[in-house]
């Protein structure tokens, strides 16, 4: 089958909301500023927006899953009173060091794959917006170009060796760089 839709593949934690070390309360998100506005704007030019991100504090046992669909509601209705809705969210609950390996934990394909399959995704007209280097690796593995915001770990978190397509200070500059270069 054809996939002819397109997505903005976004990381959650210092891309959507400001990066705090293991996030394990609704009371922790804080939008950062922007990234609301950025995400309509995404979804106004066409745009899939799926979050994708590692949550290995379930796995570390500081996290409930229920816990983190509190967190997930939570960013839900922050969105949209601002007017943003996000296409899918998929996390990982895993970490290789409590409770092994899986194929999901990025730089893992098998998030970016379900939503690829559920959505019909063409990857190469797709974006991966992440402020570490793991979700670069992650979009450079899927064929998807990876662009960097200098919130979050701005790619000084050190995991690996990989440059970004285009760097911007924020997901709002992303966003309006996307939408500027996509054609209708
Ligand atoms: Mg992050
Ligand atoms: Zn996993």
């Amino acid at each position: 089958m054809a996939r002819h839709n397109k997505a903005v593949f976004l990381d959650r934690d210092g891309v959507i909301v400001h990066e705090v070390d293991y996030l394990v309360k609704a009371s922790s998100l804080k939008l950062l500023r922007g990234s609301a506005r950025a995400i309509s704007a995404l979804r106004g030019a066409g745009y899939k927006v799926i979050v994708i991100s590692n949550q290995s504090a379930i796995a570390r046992g500081m996290l409930s899953l229920k816990g983190l669909s509190a967190i997930t509601s939570k960013l839900k209705v922050m969105l949209k009173a601002q007017g943003a809705i996000l296409d899918a969210v998929y996390y990982c609950p895993h970490h290789p060091d409590f409770g092994g390996k899986c194929a999901c934990r990025k730089p893992g394909q098998a998030m970016v794959r379900r939503a690829a399959k559920k959505f019909q995704l063409d990857l190469k007209a797709s974006f991966f917006v992440g402020d570490t280097t793991t979700d670069l690796l992650t979009a450079k593995r899927a064929g998807i170009k990876g662009l960097l915001v200098r919130t979050g770990y701005g790619g000084k978190d050190g995991s690996y060796r990989i440059k970004p397509a285009k760097t911007f200070a924020d997901l709002a500059n992303a966003a309006r760089w996307i939408v500027e270069n996509s054609r209708p």
